[in-house]
């Protein structure tokens, strides 16, 4: 087994330990954001709803700003108030609600926990974070984690993106931030430091000062409750010479927590030195020529053709512009004769691809993929009838449109 971590990267000193918790909380009880999920884990007695409410927000808050999901949540709560409510939800529901949030597959998985609850287990969350992550689909451990210390007060850890960045600062930790060794050790100073009797506390108040104090880039040292026990502060304040020998690096180029070798302390990165990581892959590039296909309906007002995506893979089960993936470099002409192709199938009428007209480009990111949409646009005449032996499809108006469960991608097409 490699050997641990100088003691210097851990929080070996109880006494220290017990320093941090208490000025972090005392912060925390100060300073904390109002936030529809906190008021309801505070003040919801029933021990059922209290964990669906935290866990309905810790999906919505994965990858996802705070700010964009107060909203989406508070929607949420309103429509299906229980796991119960939930459970007996369509996915069509969950997907229109969700529609803007991204990440789709959490809401279709959260729905399905919801339902193993209720059907396997009674309609009792399980109360500890390995239960919770063992029996729920879609509770990974930090997830796990947070419903079990936040709604039923489990003593333990949690480490998210902001967990991470403070917790690698507070410890100098400089090695690659994602890789499976240094977050093995994040987890187990995460279980250190928690609070053992406001675990939920602290374990949020960690999360805020990330959020909020120790930012990614400039962040507010001068006010950090924590600033005392951070080495990656006091190696800023001292610079690179070492009058506090701790807080260099360990220098024998071995230990797992130090940066590597050759990417030293930048003095000029101060505490954003930390955390750091290996290079993401470039995200891979993709495009789809997708057709908005016009009719006219009641009153001649315009109605637009949408299909259902397949019920797997990305963005499943949502709705879209008929699409289709295309090769990349090929001809503007090729590309059309292949959307002309695929329309053809859906409407059952010739396509021809001169009919097209180009209307422009769209370019969104996901997460892996730099999807560029290149759309078209098409008036029927006369009344067309879908092949329902193909995908699921409905004519809608620009209202309805917006009203379905259609990805953020489409809305700017
Ligand atoms: Fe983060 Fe600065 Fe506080 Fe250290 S002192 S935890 S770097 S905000």
């Amino acid at each position: 087994a490699p050997a641990p971590p100088p003691a210097r990267h851990l929080f070996s000193d109880p006494s220290e330990v017990e320093a941090l918790r208490r000025n972090l909380l005392a912060w925390y009880d100060r300073c904390k954001r109002d936030l529809p999920w906190r008021a309801l884990a505070a003040t919801e007695p029933d021990a059922d709803r209290r964990g669906y409410a935290v866990w309905v927000s810790e999906i919505m808050l994965q990858q996802t700003q705070v700010a964009t999901v107060i909203d989406y949540y508070t929607r949420w709560m309103q429509k299906w108030p229980t796991l119960q409510a939930l459970a007996q939800a369509s996915l069509e529901e969950v997907n229109e609600l969700w529609a803007g949030l991204g990440y789709y597959s959490r809401g279709k998985r959260l729905q399905e926990a919801a339902r193993k609850v209720v059907s396997e287990l009674a309609g009792r969350i399980p109360r500890t974070a390995e239960d919770l992550q063992k029996l729920l689909p879609g509770v990974g451990r930090y997830t796990a984690g947070a419903i079990a210390s936040i709604s039923y007060g489990q003593a333990t850890g949690v480490v998210d993106g902001n967990v991470i960045r403070v917790l690698c600062r507070l410890r100098c930790v400089g090695a690659d931030s994602s890789s499976p060794a240094v977050i093995d050790w994040l987890w187990d100073m995460a279980n250190v430091l928690v609070d053992r009797s406001r675990p939920g506390d602290f374990n949020q108040a960690l999360m805020e000062l990330g959020a909020t104090v120790c930012v990614p880039k400039s962040p507010l040292c001068g006010e950090c409750p924590v600033k005392q026990h951070c080495q990656a502060w006091r190696r800023k304040l001292f610079g690179k010479a070492p009058p506090v020998p701790d807080v260099e690096d360990c220098g024998l180029g071995d230990c797992p927590l130090c940066p590597p070798a050759t990417e030293p302390w930048d003095s000029s990165l101060g505490v954003t030195n930390f955390p750091r990581k290996a290079a993401k892959k470039p995200p891979r590039a993709m495009r789809t020529a997708t057709c908005v296909l016009e009719r006219r309906g009641c009153h001649r007002a315009p109605e637009y053709l949408i299909v259902q995506r397949s019920s797997s893979g990305l963005l499943a089960g949502l709705w879209e512009f008929p699409s289709v993936p295309l090769a990349q470099d090929l001809q503007e002409e090729k590309e059309k004769e292949e959307l002309a192709d695929h329309l053809q199938a859906w409407t059952g009428w010739p396509v021809a691809a001169k009919a097209l007209q180009f209307i422009g480009e769209v370019i969104h990111i996901f997460s892996h993929i730099h999807q560029t949409y290149v759309v078209y646009s098409l008036h029927l005449d006369g009344d067309v009838t879908l092949d329902p032996a193909l995908s699921p499809s409905r004519w809608v108006t620009e209202d309805e449109f917006h009203a379905s469960a259609v990805s953020t991608a489409m809305k700017k097409v």
